[in-house]
């Protein structure tokens, strides 16, 4: 089932300065934790390489205050993971009215997250670009930039409490990722896919491993063939996780920075 939660939305950032991720924050209305993305994949068009906040135009943060005084906080599916990661679908901002910096537009969000695939559809939004040379998430105590913004609507705060877990003990990490699937899955190598074939096929395998809660983060060196080749013939082979983290909040994140020559020669060569 896809979670659609475009109505839900306050306000949101997405910050797309880097090459093959999408990261951000939702909020919505009531009770409801504020929404971290760590997403894998392209923005499209005018977010490549930009970061973006926006809000609704229509009257969803009216109506979301007034169910909220009723004591109306369920508008958002119970069970949602709060802290999102997986691969991008579209990731796409149509501007309708104003210049390049702000104006008025739709939003296109998609990712298939630990609860299966999402679209956060927003067909009026404002929007208003950020100048940040931040290569990884901003400041989140920074406040919403946008003037005229409701009373009641609060800056971002990463106080904010995600989903508890439930909790486990803490063994070895045991099971090697490619036998968490309950039924044998088929990557084909990627030797025989071409550039668009490698990256459907990477998505197709992140989404599965988001289901599990682990997750890819890419540096600027590694292309979506090479994020698929490392995958299948390293990281879900040789790579072992914890299975008790599948339906809860926990993140098992892997990165290619531990296996880019590029990276780990910037590292050795920083200075501290
Ligand atoms: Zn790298």
């Amino acid at each position: 089932m896809t979670l659609r939660l475009g109505q839900w939305v306050q306000h949101g950032e997405l910050w797309c300065q880097r090459r093959y991720s999408v990261g951000g924050c939702l909020r919505f209305g009531g009770d409801h934790p504020l929404m971290q993305l760590e997403l894998t994949g392209q923005s499209q068009g005018i977010l490549r390489g930009r970061r973006v906040v926006f809000r609704p135009l229509w009257n969803s943060v009216d109506y979301l205050h007034e169910s909220n005084k009723e004591g109306g906080t369920t508008c958002v599916a119970t069970g949602l993971v709060w802290h999102q990661v997986g691969p991008t679908g579209r990731v796409e901002l149509e501007i309708a009215d104003g210049s390049e910096r702000h104006g008025a537009g739709t939003l296109r969000l998609e990712w298939c997250g630990q609860n299966g695939p999402v679209v956060v559809n927003m067909p009026r939004i404002e929007f208003q670009f950020i100048d940040s040379d931040l290569a990884g998430p901003p400041h989140l105590s920074e406040p919403f930039v946008l003037t005229d913004l409701p009373d009641h609507v609060e800056p971002f705060d990463l106080s904010d409490p995600f989903d508890p877990p439930d909790l486990f003990e803490f063994a070895e990490a045991n099971v090697l990722i490619t036998d968490l699937f309950e039924e044998p899955v088929r990557f084909p190598p990627a030797k025989r896919l071409n550039d668009a074939q490698a990256e459907r096929q990477l998505k197709r395998l992140l989404a599965k491993l988001a289901r599990y809660g682990i997750a890819l983060e890419v540096c600027d060196h590694f292309t979506p063939r090479d994020c698929y080749r490392l995958l299948t013939e390293v990281i879900c082979v040789k790579q072992r996780v914890y299975p008790e983290t599948a339906g809860t909040a926990w993140i098992q994140s892997f990165s290619t920075w531990e296996f880019c020559e590029t990276c780990l020669t910037d590292f050795q060569e920083c200075e501290f």
